[in-house]
């Protein structure tokens, strides 16, 4: 398994010039007048130097997040399973679709499993909208709206399928650690069984590209190159 390697890049932070009181004062009222403007047109949630304003309602401890967390993906498996459906309807590879339909059953005990996640943990099972999936999904019906029916399509739906699995991916491992971190054997145990699920998801995908929809969308490349001549 491929271990993550932070970039010399990512611990580089760009410097931020320093605003000394010193220059403040000796500014004329006009100037000083423009950067008050320009202060209080910042974005709401974000102070003047870039820290994220906390809502009144944040979490102040890891139990919080991992709750927080949870209704997060609560609500992502529960669009998941509306749209999986609706792409294994577009997809024409019958291995694909095999796929996308047995993943759509698995979604569905993922989504039972985070409802005992919850019991586990005595929250009430609430979802709350995931921007992320949200946006992946968005994304995924744009692929399938510019791409005709067929083995180019297919291509795009398992492009949009595997963004869709990494960040499922991505999010059960966070909540598996939170959960083992917290004390939650058990439901750390049904978390790890779902993210295991994601991975074979992301593998069977990736399986069937490389055996044949990528080489028939790349055909497709061909035929119209073809009919061109
Ligand atoms: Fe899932
Ligand atoms: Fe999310
Ligand atoms: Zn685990
Ligand atoms: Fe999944």
């Amino acid at each position: 398994m491929a271990t993550t390697k932070t970039t010399a890049n990512s611990t580089k932070s760009t410097p931020v010039a320093k605003k000394t009181t010193a220059a403040k004062s000796t500014t004329k009222p006009a100037a000083a007048k423009n950067t008050a403007a320009k202060s209080s047109t910042a974005t709401k949630s974000t102070s003047s130097r870039g820290i994220v304003k906390a809502k009144a309602s944040a979490a102040e401890g890891l139990k919080e997040l991992f709750v927080d967390s949870l209704k997060d993906i609560y609500w992502a498996e529960k669009a998941l399973i509306k749209a999986l459906p609706k792409m294994a309807k577009n997809a024409e590879n019958e291995n694909l679709v095999a796929g996308l339909n047995n993943h759509t059953a698995e979604t569905e005990e993922q989504i039972a499993r985070l409802e005992q996640v919850f019991q586990i943990i005595g929250e009430k099972a609430v979802a709350k909208k995931c921007e992320a999936m949200d946006g992946l999904l968005k994304e995924g019906q744009e692929i399938m709206e510019s791409t005709e029916p067929g083995p180019v399509r297919d291509a795009g739906i398992i492009a949009a399928s595997q963004k869709v699995e990494h960040y499922e991916i991505a999010t059960y491992g966070t909540l598996c650690a939170f959960a083992k971190t917290l004390g939650y054997d058990d439901a750390a145990e049904l978390l790890h069984t779902t993210l295991e699920e994601e991975k074979q998801a992301d593998i069977t995908l990736t399986e069937a590209a490389y055996n044949t929809i990528n080489f028939d969308a790349a055909e497709a490349d061909e035929d119209d190159e073809n009919e061109a001549e």
